[in-house]
């Protein structure tokens, strides 16, 4: 895993033994001995981490963590801290200045490494997000995303069962989210009672040698269902081997059991905060995927997702042997519509033609809209008589009955003209642009010919 590590620590020889170890554990490293020095190389990029172990000539600790929180260059960077002798007043504080992880000096090397790595892989799958979510959103396809917080679901999973029904049932009363106590196996196999999963979980795990529940913290981390859910570690006593080993599994936070009740509420409201931004950035992502290949009058795919859709399946129809039946679809006399009755009316039509299009379509086939009034089919599994009953079908669907439009006093008719071509059963097929020509041609000749008709493109080779 790539990442430089900035190390700031006002003593020189503090600094030069925790490169060294850093170095051991593969990270690059930078290192500043004051507040300034620090600020000064994080505004060019390049450290992933910042790690503060104490006090500077020219600031505190925290204060450095608040104005590295400041900085637009590296207001998402991670910074841990070491206290000396930290209260949990102090430990708070350092939470609430922003500070990702907390540990109390003397911290184990593996536990400093293991919370280390975990940051930097929390990170890097939230710059994913946070890029592709910036490509849909400069392409103006993603809504904003909304601020508001809604309450969470919380599994409190027992190592012991009494332990843990105490610990859910003061939570629950305590916090704005739901707590109750789940069985983790279900929760990682998708038992019913699982379903949907929690958002955060609370491990409680058992002393040494007991490896129960970090085998389910890595199977809650390995399985699609609960890959995205918060995991919060909550060790026996303060052994940091297991500590880091819950971390390394796949755990998000980890700290001891009896941590002080304030420390605890913070920490699961920032990795609740933290769940909840991370499923937005993955619904926007998602949204803004779904708006790129559709057409937001109609919800039919646009010709952005049609054309090279309409190559695929010509592909998978030559190799399979079968007929690809391509038509494109017209409206007829639309301009009159909108002249008649206005815009509004217009896109009216426009969604119910849709409509009734995809209604007396297989769900194999394709429908999109690739022009104003234009409409693309394309139907695999066709022969030339099969694929005229199904445009016939399409131009009955729209003619058979007259629409039905708000805000126009009486009922419209409208009807379709429609090109079909057919991609040959012999090699070589033709190329979807050829095909979308002949139909285009045929398409042509329904409308000289009158109108409200379905016209087979003649066989020609392409
Ligand atoms: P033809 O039977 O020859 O196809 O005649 P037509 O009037 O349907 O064809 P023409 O190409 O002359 O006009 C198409 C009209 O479709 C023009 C345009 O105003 C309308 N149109 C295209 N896109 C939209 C749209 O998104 N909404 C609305 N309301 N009208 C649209
Ligand atoms: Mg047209
Ligand atoms: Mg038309």
């Amino acid at each position: 895993m790539p990442g430089r590590v900035l190390i700031v620590d006002p003593l020189p020889t503090n600094r030069i033994v925790m490169r060294a170890k850093m170095n051991a554990a593969y990270f690059d490293t930078e290192l500043a001995a004051s507040g300034a020095e620090a600020l000064a190389q994080l505004s060019n990029p390049g450290a992933a981490l910042v790690l503060i172990t104490a006090d500077l000539p020219d600031t505190t600790a925290l204060a450095l963590c608040q104005r590295i929180r400041a900085l637009r260059t590296a207001g998402t960077l991670p910074v841990v801290m070491i206290g000396r002798n930290w209260d949990t007043a102090r430990r708070m504080d350092a939470l609430q200045a922003g500070a990702d992880a907390v540990l109390d000096h003397p911290v184990s090397d593996t536990l400093l490494m293991a919370q280390i790595r975990c940051l930097l892989r929390t990170r890097e799958g939230l710059d994913e997000l946070r890029l592709r979510e910036g490509s849909s959103r400069a392409l103006g396809l993603a809504e904003p995303p909304q601020s508001f917080q809604h309450p969470a679901r919380v599994a409190v999973i027992p190592d012991d069962v009494p332990a843990a029904a105490r610990l859910a049932k003061t939570l629950d009363a305590r916090l704005p989210h739901a707590v109750a106590v789940a069985e983790g196996a279900a929760l990682v196999r998708g038992g019913d009672a699982a379903y949907p999963p929690p958002d955060l979980a609370v491990v409680l795990l058992n002393g040494r040698g007991d490896d129960t529940a970090l085998q389910l913290i890595a199977g809650l981390r390995a399985q699609p269902e609960t890959r995205a859910m918060a995991i919060l570690a909550l060790a026996s006593g303060d052994d940091q081997a297991i500590m880091a080993e819950a971390l390394e599994r796949g755990a998000n936070d980890v700290t001891r059991r009896d941590v002080a009740q304030p420390e605890l509420d913070l920490r699961l409201a920032r990795l609740i905060g933290a769940k909840q931004r991370a499923d937005r950035l993955r619904d926007t992502v998602h949204d803004g995927l779904r708006a790129a290949v559709t057409d937001a009058l109609t919800g039919l795919y646009n010709r952005r997702y049609a054309l090279p859709q309409l190559a695929q399946m010509a592909q998978e129809a030559r190799n399979s042997g079968q007929e690809l039946a391509v038509m494109i679809a017209d409206l007829d006399h639309f301009k009159s519509v909108n002249d008649s009755h206005g815009h509004a009316v217009g896109d009216a039509v426009l969604q119910q033609v849709a409509h009734r299009l995809r209604t007396a379509l297989r769900p194999g086939d394709m429908l999109a809209r690739i022009g104003g009034e234009e409409f693309l089919i394309a139907a695999p599994g066709h022969d030339r008589r099969s694929a005229k009953g199904t445009a016939e079908a399409l131009r009955k669907a729209v003619a058979q009955a007259p629409l039905h439009v708000a805000d126009c006093a009486h009922p419209l008719r409208q009807t379709i003209s429609v090109g079909l071509a057919m991609s040959g059963e012999t090699s070589p097929a033709r190329a979807p642009a050829a095909l979308l020509a002949q139909a285009d041609r045929a398409l042509y000749d329904a409308k000289t010919g009158g109108r409200n008709a379905v016209t087979l493109a003649k066989q020609t080779a392409a």
